[in-house]
């Protein structure tokens, strides 16, 4: 099943998701679905509150369905690890047509729980480094344009306010 995707505005983006205890069906479900809906909105990251549901979940594939392999699912991610530094253009699915120069880590780590609730670390360089960042900051209620000047901050949300109004967001 596809969601569809929850835009900037929406008060489940910007509170911290509820970590998940229960590894059970509907959650494999939910992470087939949660595939599903990052694909059809053709993202390389997508959180569960993303489709509003404000749960620990967040689906990675920065091949973009190239290699199986890539497919990854963190349940209750936590970074342990930090390494350098990278700037690079970042966007989000829940803030469409806007992207912006954000800083972040070369090099990060990730501890979380696959879908059967084992745990595991991966380490990921570049674009997947800031997915990892990006998602789990998505779980935390956080996204990327609190790492942008207040400046660039105010203009993106002036703009979202328009569009708000004009019936486009
Ligand atoms: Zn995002």
């Amino acid at each position: 099943m596809i969601y569809p995707i929850v835009k900037f505005g929406d008060p489940v983006l910007e509170k911290p998701a509820a970590t998940v205890t229960s590894f059970d069906d509907d959650l494999k479900k939910l992470i087939a679905d949660m595939f599903e809906s990052m694909y059809a909105a053709r993202g390389v990251g997508l959180a569960a509150p993303q489709i509003g549901i404000s749960k620990r979940i967040a689906v990675v594939d920065v091949t973009f369905k190239e290699d199986p392999g890539a497919k990854l699912v963190l349940v209750n991610p936590e970074i342990v690890g930090k390494e350098g530094r990278q700037r690079g253009s970042e966007g989000c699915l829940s803030i469409p047509e806007f992207r912006e120069e954000v800083s972040r880590a070369k090099v990060v780590t990730v501890r979380a729980q696959d879908e059967a609730g084992n745990f595991f670390e991966h380490t990921g360089e570049d674009l997947l480094a800031r997915a990892f960042l990006h998602e789990s900051d998505h779980l935390n209620g956080k996204l990327y344009i609190s790492h942008i000047s207040a400046l660039k901050r105010d203009l993106i949300k002036r703009k979202i306010k328009k569009m708000m109004k004009a019936g486009e967001w």
